[in-house]
């Protein structure tokens, strides 16, 4: 496999308080093995580890094995990452190794790979040893393993400041909040149909124009549209109520509009747009 040299990093930066949790795991356990996963982003060619995260409450640390204690690694990895402007991503994983064993185990390249496979550009897997000193060995993980050993620094000024901004108060506001839980709900009802990528019929595109303009003026549902061809999917949220509705709108051999719900019920153009004006009677 020929590595894109865009992906290719050039080293790693540690935020102070990342390091930090590294270095307290470590002494906590002692001598046993333990570990945790990354958080930051891959940014100007270099990972960018702004958190650490510990391997849990319920991890299980030998002096050759450590396992996640999977649900609070969970739950603190989207905590953690929800707290920047940025929402960090998972980027790798460290582990202490016994003494000066500083190579990758079978069960390690297993893990590394996986890790490796989430994104594009790969994963950032760290080693720590005590021979008797503190050790990082930082090494980028692609997807075929061919593992490539890269300087660690740390330190806070050297992070993107882009990166590294915590959220705050003036990022919070209801409007915000509700075009996040519309992008939610719209998210849920698109997974219920399959897509097919390619822009809108040219003739569909014509017909549905009237429709279109109707949907910006009504007031009772907010919308969000999927071209595929020679449909044009909807999804309807009510925004005073419950209602969700997916539609899959689409031109008769007729040539007439023809709309179809996910559950079955079928409507021509007309009966599409009395249905869009209707004041809400319930679901
Ligand atoms: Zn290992």
């Amino acid at each position: 496999m020929t590595l894109d040299k865009s992906f290719v990093p050039i080293e790693v930066i540690f935020s102070s308080r990342a390091h930090a949790a590294i270095c307290a795991e470590t002494m906590e356990h002692h001598p046993l093995e333990t570990g945790g996963i990354l958080l930051g982003h891959f940014h100007q060619h270099r990972w960018q580890v702004i958190e650490a995260i510990d391997p849990g409450l319920g991890a299980r640390c030998t002096s050759t094995t450590f396992e996640y204690d999977h649900a609070y690694v969970n739950h603190l990895a989207r905590k953690l990452a929800s707290q920047y402007r940025l929402p960090l991503r998972l980027i790798g994983l460290w582990h202490r190794h016994p003494n000066s064993f500083d190579n990758f185990s079978n069960v390690d390249n297993i893990t590394n790979r996986r890790f490796a496979a989430m994104s594009i550009h790969g994963a950032l897997s760290c080693l720590v040893n005590l021979d008797p000193d503190f050790r990082l060995t930082a090494y980028h993980v692609p997807k075929d393993l061919s593992y490539q050993h890269l300087p660690a620094v740390v330190g806070d000024s050297l992070i993107d400041s882009s990166l590294f901004t915590p959220i705050c108060a003036a990022d919070i506001s209801t409007k915000r909040l509700s075009d996040q839980n519309l992008v939610l709900d719209l998210q849920q009802l698109f997974i219920r149909l399959p897509r097919a990528h390619s822009a809108l019929q040219f003739r569909l595109a014509s017909a549905l124009d009237p429709l279109l303009q109707q949907l910006d003026v009504q007031k009772r549902w907010l919308y969000g549209l999927r071209a595929c061809g020679h449909c044009l999917q909807l999804a309807l949220v009510e925004q005073r109520g419950p209602c969700r509705e997916l539609w899959e709108l689409a031109l008769c051999p007729r040539g007439l509009i023809t709309a179809l719900r996910d559950d079955g019920l079928r409507l021509n153009g007309t009966q599409f747009s009395d249905h869009l004006l209707e004041v809400n009677h319930g679901c």
